[in-house]
């Protein structure tokens, strides 16, 4: 495969796109085009304000007519601890803000905020207030606090009107111009009123449609009243929550967004909960939510944004022209390129870093963590560490560089340092480049994944000074004998055969003639020779989940067995859990938690009870062991026990990076790709170490 012979782009916008890039009034402001960057999480909120205010920035210079925040939390009655997002709470915390609204019109974009009183969904285990709700209701959030919301009074109904009037001046000062009322996603006392779900309330609050929407009319009007001849003020609404009649159905939400069709300046549609909005790509298609945002526009005359994962322009523009949105909304396809609004203008879709929809960024806000992107390693880095989704920093030497394997890391790596000017040589074994995406990809739902490949395998393609080398494994020998000054070893990992991993840090013992298959086996698709197959998840991300569904799709008897409580743990920060479980249970699979595996036999296994320890002998003819991983580390081995040739060889140093150090997710392959890129030469620059920039809070005197 030659690289190089890819064609080049053109860099005309195709007249089919021009409707993108219409203005659009929103209310008394503009926006510059139809690209609407709606309100999103990151886990940097108030802890991160500058780093914030840059990522925000770079969106607008991106080319999004619209940059929104996070939730903004509007007083210390309703905090959303242990979540890490935005506050404006009273006047000090108007400077933070201010920061990222001006990030943002330095670019042109508008800057919206999205004001939110979590009611029922704020444990305040912050502030230690107690919470309030339409009803008297345990507190709904992610996670079962044992903490009830009590039920609110005209006195605090009033109360809390107020303090959204009061945040709605405050956001305006900060220089927001479009301040929203946000009602959607199950989270926040507006949302919790509108739902027959959460809202008993017999006065005149509750009831009708007419009562529960009233709060919702009531804080927009107070809201457009004070601000609204200079700031739009949007509602965010969900059109529906999946729970049928006993919750928000869409008939229902229409006609509430009909009996207040032109009160906001816009609206903002979406479903609920956010799980079921921001599905990954293993659980829905791009667009899944069209079927609920239909008929919005026709019920009123103001603007409708939507999200839908969208990174098909054809689709912007087919939804834009059907008359179902005036806005592309998006949160993920904007993380995972802030610059596509440009590359769409420029005409240069191709260079679109596509949404791959697997929910790492979400994870940086489930673990109260600045937000990391798969796709976009350069995310909440911007500030700091400097770097930058499209620009880099010329070279910092005439250093020639030779990559090891073109996984994420690799590929990323070779991408970066083709684009800073060196001269890059890239080396993959197999005749595919793409390492592990490559064969996760062929994995039941995961074939969106491969776009972390495609998208570098087409920028590499384009530089001259990167030469692709498939189908080359090479040695230590070959390494030296290339004399290449400068070598990053990015060769990846395999999975684990011997049962190690956060159960059994030594292995399992296992009988001689037992079959034993690897999450390796079953990508290279050597399936279990049996029936009954047991799948060990030591793992608790995404892959023993995927092969147990992949084995049962196969026809095979798959028990899936884990210590943990629940099938592919982890995946609550990507919101996916619920998803997976109700899969693998409707594909026939059955789940055993809390279970220990002890040892294997040639047809059966010894499990344990993780709480009592007590034993029981299973029948099964094969096991996956989807347990922990090693580092593809031989070459680093030897070429550091050959330290001594490196100089005669023309060698300088030598850098293992990736899963090759240490097995993690996509993300941090990307992400330590991109950070070889971008510092491999900091002191050729006479930079010294780089900095690591952090917000400290000052102390008061
Ligand atoms: P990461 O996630 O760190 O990028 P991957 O496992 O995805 O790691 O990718 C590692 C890549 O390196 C694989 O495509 C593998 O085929 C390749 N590779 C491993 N060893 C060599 C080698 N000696 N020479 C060339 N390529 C190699
Ligand atoms: Fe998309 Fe994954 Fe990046 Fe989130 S982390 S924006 S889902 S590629």
């Amino acid at each position: 495969m030659n690289l190089k012979s890819l064609p080049s782009d053109t860099h005309q916008r195709d007249a089919r796109y021009d409707i993108l890039f219409e203005h659009v009034g929103i209310g008394p402001v503009t926006a510059r085009n139809r690209f609407f960057q709606v309100p999103h999480c990151n886990g940097m909120g108030y802890r991160d304000p500058s780093a914030l205010a840059a990522m925000r920035g770079v969106k607008a210079e991106g080319g999004w007519g619209v940059v929104c925040t996070e939730m903004v939390e509007i007083h210390p009655s309703s905090d959303i601890t242990p979540f890490i997002e935005l506050r404006l709470w009273d006047d000090r915390d108007i400077p933070a803000l201010a920061r990222m609204a001006d990030a943002i019109h330095e670019h042109g974009s508008l800057a919206g905020i999205e004001l939110a009183y979590s009611g029922m969904n704020g444990p305040n285990l912050y502030t230690r207030e107690v919470p309030m709700g339409p009803a008297h209701l345990p507190v709904a959030t992610f996670t079962p606090e044992p903490v009830q919301a009590r039920r609110m009074d005209k006195k605090d109904i009033k109360e809390v009107r107020r303090w959204h009037l009061d945040a709605v001046v405050r956001a305006k000062r900060a220089g927001f111009d479009l301040i929203y009322v946000y009602a959607a996603h199950s989270i926040g006392f507006l949302s919790h009123f509108l739902s027959r779900r959460y809202n008993d309330r017999t006065d005149e609050y509750g009831g009708s449609i007419e009562n529960r929407i009233r709060l919702l009319r009531e804080i927009t009007e107070d809201a457009k009243n004070a601000v609204g001849s200079t700031c739009a003020v949007p509602i965010r609404i969900s059109v529906d929550d999946l729970q049928g009649e006993a919750g928000l159905f869409t008939a229902e939400v229409e006609d509430m967004i009909g009996l207040m069709s032109d009160v906001p300046d816009l609206w903002d549609v979406t479903i609920s909960g956010w799980e079921n909005d921001s599905r990954t790509s293993r659980f829905a298609e791009e667009g899944h939510q069209e079927q609920f945002i239909r008929g919005i526009k026709r019920l009123t005359s103001k603007p409708v944004v939507g999200v839908g994962r969208y990174t098909s322009v054809d689709r912007m523009v087919s939804l834009i022209r059907g008359g179902v949105l005036d806005f592309i909304g998006a949160a993920r396809p904007s993380i995972a390129d802030p610059f596509m609004p440009k590359k769409i203008e420029e005409g240069r879709i191709e260079d679109i870093r596509e949404c791959i929809g697997c929910n790492i960024c979400v994870s940086g806000d489930f673990t109260q963590s600045p937000i990391r992107c798969t796709q976009n390693p350069t995310m909440a880095e911007e500030w700091r560490r400097g770097w930058h989704p499209e620009r880099v920093r010329p070279k910092g030497s005439d250093s020639a560089v030779l990559v090891v394997g073109a996984g994420p890391a690799g590929l990323e790596a070779a991408h970066v340092l083709g684009k800073r000017g060196y001269q890059v040589t890239l080396a993959e074994s197999r005749r595919d480049l793409g390492g592990r995406v490559l064969c996760e990809s062929h994995l039941p739902g995961l074939a969106a994944w491969i776009r972390v490949r495609d998208y570098r395998q087409w920028q590499i393609g384009r530089l001259p000074n990167v030469e692709v080398f498939p189908d080359n494994r090479l040695s230590a020998d070959d390494i030296l004998g290339m004399g290449i000054p400068k070598v990053v070893l990015a060769t990846g990992s395999h999975w684990r055969r011997d049962g190690a991993g956060r159960f059994h840090t030594r292995g399992i013992p296992i009988a001689e003639g037992a079959e034993v298959l690897t999450p390796d086996d079953l990508m290279k698709g050597n399936l279990p020779r049996g029936k009954q197959i047991l799948v060990w998840d030591d793992d608790h991300y995404y892959m023993g989940g995927v092969l147990a569904e992949l084995l049962a799709d196969r026809g095979y008897d798959t028990l899936y067995v884990t210590p943990a409580c629940e099938a592919s743990t982890w995946t609550r920060a990507t919101m996916e859990q619920h998803f997976i479980q109700a899969r693998l249970l409707r594909k026939g699979v059955r789940i055993k938690a809390f279970s220990g595996l002890h040892e294997i036999y040639r047809d059966s296994v010894m499990m344990s009870c993780v709480f009592t320890g007590s034993l029981e002998t299973l029948a099964t003819d094969a096991v996956v062991l989807v347990t922990a991983r090693l580092p593809e580390d031989s070459l680093t081995l030897e070429l550091d026990m050959r330290r001594s040739e490196w100089a005669p060889a023309g060698v300088h140093d030598v850098t293992t990076i990736g899963d090759a150090l240490a097995p993690a997710t996509i993300a941090h392959a990307t992400y330590a790709g991109r950070r070889y890129g971008e510092e491999c030469d900091a002191h050729e620059l006479h930079e010294g170490a780089p900095e690591y920039r952090r917000e400290i809070a000052e102390l008061r005197p």
